[in-house]
């Protein structure tokens, strides 16, 4: 048996009041809809359970991402969405007030960033030029060399390295495709410093998650909600499911994306996930 029973699906997660939904494997995939996807936010919507997407995708706004769900059926607007990349901004405003950093990201993507000072690569080229801190998103053709090189000699200098995820590979419409975090891996290698993690499966998107939740909750003039009553949704048995736990969330894996059917035996043999459903609506479904 691959999947958990629909009883065995129910009873782990009884108790289970608001999720955190993965958006790539779980939602959605190489700009479709995935099986399911649409029926459970319909779903959740209806039964007034809250929820949040929790994704690592870091190179657009949440406006951008939700305008691009809605296209493929899927209600979710900027409010119920956190990203690596707005979770980074949030942490910069906290540990750099006011002082410049070297982002790259897409230049959509630096719009979360508000009017907080960014470095451009001309203020980074130039003599002794310092950051308070580099961070390394989904820039894509802006992870080019040139933007790696700057990167190195300002944390050489000084500045903290800031990764909005370590992801190594991710599904794009072109198949597997390699992400910014083999460019992360290669700037620590370079510069003998470790990397800030801001994304899953780091703690800072699942507490923004869970706090968002809990003021969802609080407004509905419900009690207060817990970690341990809420539960995260994820193709990935470690960004999702191993920072969910690590936050004190509960973990639900589906099979829509990065893992494989033929993989679960393994991974339940090495206690890495727990509760396995085909889709994110047979998750949904088994909620009381
Ligand atoms: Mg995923």
């Amino acid at each position: 048996m691959t999947t958990s029973t629909p009883a065995e699906l129910r009873a782990s997660l009884g108790g289970i009041r608001a999720l955190v939904l993965d958006a790539d494997g779980v939602l959605q995939l190489r700009g479709q809809a995935l099986p399911g996807a649409v029926a459970a936010v319909a779903a959740l919507r209806t039964r007034r359970i809250p929820f949040r997407v929790a994704t690592n995708i870091s190179a657009v706004h949440r406006e951008t991402l939700a305008a691009r769900f809605a296209r493929i059926g899927l209600d979710i607007p900027p409010e119920q969405i956190v990203t690596a990349l707005s979770a980074t901004a949030d942490h910069v405003r906290r540990a750099h007030p006011g002082a410049p950093v070297f982002v790259i990201t897409r230049p959509d993507g630096l719009r979360e960033f508000g009017d907080h000072p960014l470095l451009s690569a001309a203020e980074a080229d130039a003599d002794g030029a310092a950051a308070a801190a580099v961070v390394i998103g989904d820039g894509e053709r802006d992870l080019s060399f040139e933007n790696m090189d700057r990167a190195f000699r300002l944390v050489r200098r000084g500045a903290a390295l800031v990764a909005m995820h370590r992801n190594p590979w991710w599904y794009t419409p072109n198949g597997v495709t390699i992400d910014s975090g083999a460019f992360v891996a290669a700037l620590e290698y370079a510069t003998g410093v470790r990397a800030i993690l801001t994304g899953k499966p780091g703690p800072l998107m699942f507490r923004a998650a869970v706090a968002g939740l809990a003021a969802d909750v609080a407004a509905a003039g419900g009690r207060r909600l817990t970690r341990r009553e809420v539960a995260m949704v994820g193709d990935d048995p470690g960004a999702d499911l191993g920072g969910a736990r690590r936050a004190g969330l509960r973990g639900v894996l589906v099979l829509t994306g990065k893992t494989a059917v033929a993989e679960v035996g393994a991974l339940r043999a090495a206690g890495r996930v727990g509760a396995v459903a085909a889709t994110v609506e047979d998750v949904v479904a088994a909620l009381d």
